[in-house]
């Protein structure tokens, strides 16, 4: 039967819950041990798909075309497994599963009720979907404490129960902080957050204490103490300089040993931490650095191209390099201000989006790549808006559009009308917006002596999708006779999925994410390509 571990937080939000889950699930395995992650999310969309990027972040897509939260693209990167549907639920989903039965009288006369109907939902999440996993990380969103919460933490309380103490443990992630006006660390918000723990019956068996600068013996007693762990399993987690320093560090705190320890669990083989040092050790001393613009919508929030900056950055450990993301916003990108803005740049890359704002900077900043020779990506959105740039300034189609952007004009990108899934057809619609897009994994075949191939060195791809609009195939000859080629489409030929351009040196774009499939210790083959040629045009 396999071990679950759940994770909690206190005190303060974004302490890297996440990134301490994806960490240690990479440390369990390389002891040997076959690990499985699972987020649960306390709002009440049902999935995060139909959130602004500026509210949560990115949204992740995994292979099987579930809208996920971003978190699982850390598990992704860090762990290398690959995440599923079944790993990621949030509150609205558990009501509107809990309501779909009820209406169809499933519950048999009885009152529904938060507990049991609702908790038992979240249990039964914990459990689906596993076979042969020694380790379940569950990851619970939000901060013990607040309100939308309280069913995961009750949930999680149960189902130790049910499984039985040896079975399941608890991990509590808490701030530290360091007080430079009394010059003191205090170790009070730990102690407040697990007595709210344990006010809703939980004692943490392991808790990790988020801190600046290291945390002195004497205060790690303390929280021992008044928290009622053991002080072997009071971990500090010190602020890292890169990210891939994080599973080395929970190493040497002996976050990994303390678990098995509490399991009564022999390690398997002998953690290799190797490839972390590597690219621990080319992130923080490479000094050579290119600089790459970003020209999206929404640029001002860190989060929102989570999977888009990490492959770029992978890319550049793959070739020595640092990357300077240069975050254009679209919206104010002027005309007439484009050259100055992208004087220094290496590569411009237009990722995704949705809507017509700011796409008149975008499609701008494509004509000063195409024109100007500089390395260009880009991806979904973004290879919609290459074609309508090409559209209108080589084809002469000036009223070329998408009918994303409402009525009127040439629709170049329309809806999807329909595509195949698993043999099934699919037919797209703009009505309903919730999990309708052409999701997840889909293949494209890549054209013979074309650029796409000679990076993926290979005949057929996978990746992952997340688009309403694809390009209409129709005016593939007249583009083509203008010099664009489509070196990717989708099995049946009626979907475009890359197009690049002749007498360019890397014009390359794809109507997928490929972002979501990087690695940092295997970085995607197209972003380490983009980054390649980018350098070259330094
Ligand atoms: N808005 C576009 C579509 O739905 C592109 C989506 C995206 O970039 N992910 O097709």
């Amino acid at each position: 039967m396999a071990r679950y571990i759940f994770v909690t937080g206190g005190v303060v939000s974004s302490l890297g819950k996440g990134l301490s889950s994806a960490s240690l699930a990479y440390l369990l395995q390389s002891r040997g041990f076959k690990v499985r992650l699972r987020k649960l999310d306390p709002y009440l969309n049902v999935d995060p798909g139909t959130m602004s990027p500026f509210q949560h972040g990115e949204v992740f897509v995994t292979d099987d075309g579930a809208e996920t939260d971003l978190d699982l693209g850390h598990y992704e990167r860090f762990s290398g497994i690959s995440a599923k549907k079944t790993d990621n639920i949030t509150t609205g989903k558990i009501y509107s599963d809990v309501l779909k039965k009820e209406r169809k009288g499933e519950y048999l006369g009885k009152t529904v009720q938060v507990i049991p109907h609702i908790t038992d939902r979240i249990k039964d999440f914990i459990k689906n979907d596993t076979s042969k996993e020694d380790f379940v990380i569950c990851e619970i969103g939000g901060i013990v404490g607040d309100i939308e919460s309280l069913p995961f933490v009750e949930a999680i309380r149960q189902f130790s129960n049910d499984v039985g103490k040896r079975n399941a443990l608890f991990i509590h992630l808490t701030l530290v902080p360091y007080l430079k006006a009394s010059d003191e660390i205090k170790t009070k918000p730990t102690q407040h957050s697990v007595k709210e723990l344990r006010s809703l019956g939980i004692q943490p068996d392991i808790i990790i204490c988020r801190s600046e600068r290291a945390i002195p013996l004497e205060h790690r007693k303390k929280i021992s103490l008044f928290c009622n762990v053991d002080i072997k399993n009071v971990i500090q987690t010190i602020d890292v300089k890169t990210i891939y320093e994080a599973p080395i560090s929970f190493n040497r705190e002996n976050l990994d040993k303390q678990v098995l320890e509490y399991f009564k669990l022999k390690t398997k083989k002998k953690v290799n931490l190797n490839p972390w040092k590597k690219i621990t050790k080319i992130t923080l001393n490479t000094k050579k650095s290119i600089n790459i613009a970003i020209v999206g919508k929404y640029v001002d929030l860190k989060d929102a191209y989570k999977s888009l900056d990490e492959a770029l950055t992978h890319g550049g450990i793959n070739n020595n390099l640092k990357i300077n993301l240069i975050r254009i916003d679209s919206e104010k990108l002027k005309i007439s201000e484009i050259k100055r803005n992208l004087k220094d740049v290496s590569g411009i890359l237009i990722p995704g989006g949705f809507g017509k704002r700011g796409t008149e900077g975008k499609i701008e900043a494509i004509k000063y790549a195409r024109e100007n020779k500089i390395p260009f990506f880009g991806i979904c959105f973004g290879m919609q808006m290459a074609i309508i740039e090409f559209a209108r300034n080589k084809l002469n189609l000036k009223k070329a559009t998408s009918s994303e952007f409402g009525k009127g004009g040439i629709p170049i990108i329309g809806l999807i009308s329909e595509w195949n899934k698993d043999g099934k057809l699919i037919k797209g619609t703009d009505k309903d917006l919730g999990g309708t897009m052409r999701l997840g994994l889909y293949e494209a075949k890549l054209k013979e002596n074309s650029l796409i191939r000679s990076i993926y060195k290979s005949k057929s791809i996978q990746e992952r999708h997340r688009h309403r609009y694809e390009v209409n195939i129709n005016y593939k000859e007249d583009f083509e006779k203008k010099g664009m080629i489509f070196s990717g489409l989708s099995p049946d030929n009626k979907l475009p999925e890359i197009i690049e351009l002749k007498n360019h040196p890397w014009f390359i774009a794809v109507q997928f994410h490929p972002e979501f499939k990087s690695r940092p210790l295997e970085p995607h083959p197209l972003f380490s390509s983009f980054i390649k040629a980018a350098k070259k045009y330094k």
